[in-house]
């Protein structure tokens, strides 16, 4: 089970184009992680989480500011080369300007026949935040039931509550195992598992994370018991390459904080009655993007427990290049970390990695980290 996710993260267009010739329905492409997949379920909708292939292209130039994120322009590249052509609908929820842009490009260019904009509030610490975003719900759901040409019930709304929340606590338990003192799964394989579950059908995706906890991990060695310890965190990463990379250095990646991580599937929906109210009071109360962190900067005290439970020796603070959201976030969280004996190591992440030149640094910075060991 464990390689299936891995098949899976390299097969996304198909699995999708088979979901959608096997079950007839419709798929939706969304940006960032403040999407409510919850009521896309409920409509038995795909959502398909868009994502970049970290292969140089040409084509997004004449589209995207040249400065923009290189993940946003990866995202709209996609699209622009029609690999994602199988898309029936495409949504984003507001995040930062950069991905939007890649939205609002790929709307225009390559329109699917269904496209949304979620108004996802910045302010979530105003007491405003949840009746507005319940409203917009609202909104977005009326929207998706005219779509699919069918109302979204109750029920409804429920599945997809319930198959949003076990995929959450199922990812919630397999990080858990990464406590172990001997983590019985690389940080890639984590890498592999959370982002496929960005487009696997839910119900699927999560009896693989059970299975997987059942049978595979239980008493798994894979000798890393005595490799570094380290944490990822900052802006979107699913960059295989470069974990491979920096675990092949002699260090295993326990935990993380980024949107292809566990910011997607950390907390969950409290159920009640007004079931929009209790989606909306999730996506205020997750951890934020730091789009969303303020006037309190909660996200310092949250990657500070991760640090703690996951007990890492370091982290790696990635930032892909002219992401202003993390750049703003990262010396605060330097200076935080190292308050509790946690050093860092920034690198800056480009549509390709220099895997060399980040190899030198990552070498050096296990050097140091195991000289601290030392005294
Ligand atoms: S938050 Fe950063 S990495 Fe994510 S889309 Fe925005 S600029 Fe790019």
């Amino acid at each position: 089970m464990i390689e299936m996710f891995e098949e899976w993260y390299k097969s996304r267009h198909e699995y999708a184009k088979e979901w959608k010739d096997k079950t007839g329905g419709k798929v939706m492409g969304f940006f960032c992680t403040y999407v409510p997949e919850e009521i896309l379920l409920a409509a038995n909708v795909l959502p398909v989480r868009i994502l970049g292939s970290h292969e140089p292209q040409n084509v997004t130039e004449p589209h995207i500011f040249g400065m923009y994120c290189p993940f946003c322009r990866d995202c709209l590249a996609q699209g622009l080369l029609g690999r994602y052509d199988y898309l029936d609908g495409m949504m984003i929820a507001q995040s930062c300007l950069h991905i939007r842009q890649a939205f609002t490009s790929w709307k225009k260019h390559m329109p699917p026949e269904f496209t949304y904009y979620l108004p996802m509030p910045h302010q979530v610490q105003s007491p405003r935040s949840i009746p507005f975003l319940r409203s917009e719900l609202e909104t977005f759901k009326g929207a998706v039931e005219q779509w699919v040409g069918k109302e979204i019930t109750d029920a409804d709304l429920d599945r997809g509550i319930e198959l949003m929340n076990a995929s959450r606590q199922a990812m919630r338990d397999l990080y858990d195992t990464r406590k172990s003192a001997n983590s019985p799964m690389t940080g890639l394989e984590a890498m592999y598992a959370a982002a496929s579950n960005q487009w696997i059908d839910k119900a699927e995706h999560t009896a693989a994370v059970r299975e997987a906890l059942a049978k595979e991990l239980v008493g798994r060695d894979l000798g890393l018991g005595d490799k570094t310890r380290l944490m990822i965190l900052g802006s979107e990463d699913d960059d295989t390459a470069f974990v491979n990379m920096v675990e092949g250095c002699g260090s295993v990646i326990v935990t993380d904080d980024h949107c292809t991580g566990s910011r997607y599937f950390w907390n969950q929906v409290e159920p009640e009655e007004d079931r929009l109210l209790a989606i909306a009071k999730r996506y205020i109360n997750r951890p934020a993007c730091p789009t969303k962190d303020w006037p309190q900067r909660t996200r310092l005290e949250h990657v500070r427990m991760l640090a703690q439970e996951w007990n890492v020796a370091g982290a790696i603070i990635i930032q892909q290049k002219f992401c202003d959201p993390h750049e703003l976030d990262i010396p605060e969280q330097r200076k935080s970390l190292g308050e509790i004996g946690v050093p860092t190591l920034f690198l800056e992440l480009d549509v390709t990695v220099p895997v060399g030149q980040f190899k030198i640094r990552v070498e050096a910075f296990l050097e140091m980290l195991a000289e601290e060991d030392l005294f």
